[in-house]
């Protein structure tokens, strides 16, 4: 099934997205808008790293929206162009910065300063007019009105005869020194550490060098600059300039940054105490997930998970194959671990104990079913992962690092067996097992075929030969008859 991001415009668009504050990338469909008018459209070729793409798909500012496809240093080659475009034709070598639109009708807007223009937009993590949300570059292709395919310049900065000075040599120092530089001013840098100062003047083609702790030495210096390109300080502080050119707000926008962050980096992990792996959408590809588990009830085991199983069904669900499925994800049905903490009714496990937990966390317990220890045939039955507790939350299953069940859907892992090896039986193992004990078909004696030599199959010869019946491996697999030859013929 396809995502909103896919369908929402007609061209196909891929990318690379964060979808949540781990920042990890990962493979994303998504689309863009048809060339409109006074459109360019344009295929991908570079996109530079800022430090703001970085704070970004972690939403360290505390704004962004996920999935987010960061990226506001784009540079590409037009494939397309709306009849209205006048500046660009086909295979015209085009750029996109930090904004693709703007309200156009402001005083800012119309003195070219659209990025003093409130209700700006941005390249990526923003709102189009239309409400769909705008990705940056890193993806295969770009749609952008050509107003904004081109290098804006905000300070009169860039001519000879003046001398400017560069706060900080990071990301932007580097290019604003080469600038500055190649514009014919003079540069001065100012810089914390003093180690800088060969890369700027050697290497940059700086004139001069500061060290903005030397009190004396910046005041002397201060008066013969014609500007300073601040930007650099702080993130943070280049920000709250931008979105806030009144100076009173500032502060206010400060605090706000500052609670935020402090929000993300120190409470959010605390409140979502389970760390897992989820699924973000049809791709099915994992990627780190911070989630919330309940606390250990009266009648709850909650135990460390060490290993788990990759089942089939793990597969399909991540995928959304059988189209019950809902995002985000985290699957595993065959857990084992160890016994963190109990619950003070709980009477058959305690800490330390191996236990596993398989495809189901929950049923409804009244039913005949439930009565009779057949709760998989409860019509009420919940699966341990994406589907929902009996309080409303969502199950995460065991491709994370804890879990609380209730007692009653816990099993014991005797202390003779491997848990690795153990993980695969809760729910392939149970799945043939289950069967030849039905059909009697556990003991010496019998004759069982097993057809197909996969998961399920391996499972059922282990056990078929340890209830001491013959067993005959029937497969469509010449591959499989050799690999497994010298096993197969131990087996029948
Ligand atoms: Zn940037
Ligand atoms: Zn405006
Ligand atoms: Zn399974
Ligand atoms: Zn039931």
């Amino acid at each position: 099934m396809a995502s909103q991001a896919e369908i929402e415009h007609p061209k196909k668009a891929f990318g690379w997205a964060a979808r949540d504050p781990s920042g990890l990338l990962s493979p994303f469909n998504f689309s863009r808008s048809e060339t409109g008018e006074k459109d360019v459209a344009f295929k991908v070729l570079y996109c530079g790293i800022c430090h703001s793409d970085l704070h970004m798909v972690k939403n360290e500012w505390g704004f962004s929206t996920y999935p987010l496809v960061p990226g506001h240093e784009l540079v590409g080659v037009v494939i397309e162009v709306g009849s209205k475009v006048e500046k660009f034709k086909v295979g015209d070598k085009v750029g996109v910065g930090c904004l693709v639109d703007s309200c156009r009708t402001c005083q800012n807007c119309s003195e070219n300063l659209e990025n003093y223009c409130p209700q700006y937009t941005l390249t990526y993590g923003a709102k189009h007019r239309d409400g769909t949300i705008t990705y940056g570059g890193y993806s295969d292709s770009m749609v952008a009105e050509e107003h904004f395919c081109i290098a804006l310049r905000y300070f009169a900065l860039d001519k000879p005869g003046l001398h400017v000075g560069v706060v900080g040599l990071g990301g932007l120092g580097h290019m604003a020194v080469k600038f500055a530089k190649a514009f014919g001013a003079k540069v001065t840098v100012i810089s914390t550490s003093p180690n800088k100062k060969k890369e700027a003047i050697q290497h940059l083609g700086a004139d001069s060098f500061l060290i903005s702790r030397d009190q004396d030495q910046m005041q002397a210096a201060m008066g013969t600059l014609d500007g300073v390109e601040t930007l650099t300080i702080a993130e943070v502080g280049f920000w709250v300039f931008i979105v806030a050119p009144d100076a009173r707000l500032a502060p206010v926008l400060g605090w706000a940054c500052f609670i935020t962050i402090a929000f993300s980096s120190f409470l959010l992990p605390f409140l979502l105490n389970t760390f897992g792996w989820a699924a973000r959408d049809t791709l099915g590809l994992l990627s780190p997930f911070n989630f919330s588990i309940r606390k250990t009830g009266e009648k709850d085991v909650r135990f460390k998970v060490l290993y788990c199983g990759i089942c089939d069904s793990d597969l399909h669900m991540v995928k959304n194959e059988w189209a019950f499925c809902t995002y985000p994800v985290v699957p595993g049905h065959e857990i084992v671990g160890v016994v963190t903490e109990v619950g003070n009714q709980v009477e058959k496990f305690k800490v330390g104990d191996k236990v596993g937990v398989g495809g189901m966390v929950d049923s409804c317990r009244s039913c005949q079913n439930c009565d009779d220890n057949l709760e998989i045939y409860c019509p009420k039955y919940t699966f341990t992962f994406g589907a929902k507790h009996k309080d409303g939350t969502t199950t995460y299953g065991g491709f994370s690092d804890s879990m609380v069940a209730d007692e009653h859907f816990v099993v014991r892992i005797p202390d003779g067996l491997p848990l690795d090896a153990a993980a695969p039986l809760l729910c392939a193992g149970i799945t043939v097992y289950s069967p030849l004990r039905y059909f009697a078909l556990d003991k010496p004696g019998i004759h069982v075929g097993v057809v197909g030599l996969a998961g399920l199959g391996h499972m059922a010869v282990k056990f078929a030969k340890a209830f001491g019946a013959k067993v005959t491996v029937i497969t469509n697999k010449y591959f499989t008859q050799q690999k497994e030859g010298s096993n197969t013929k131990s087996w029948s």
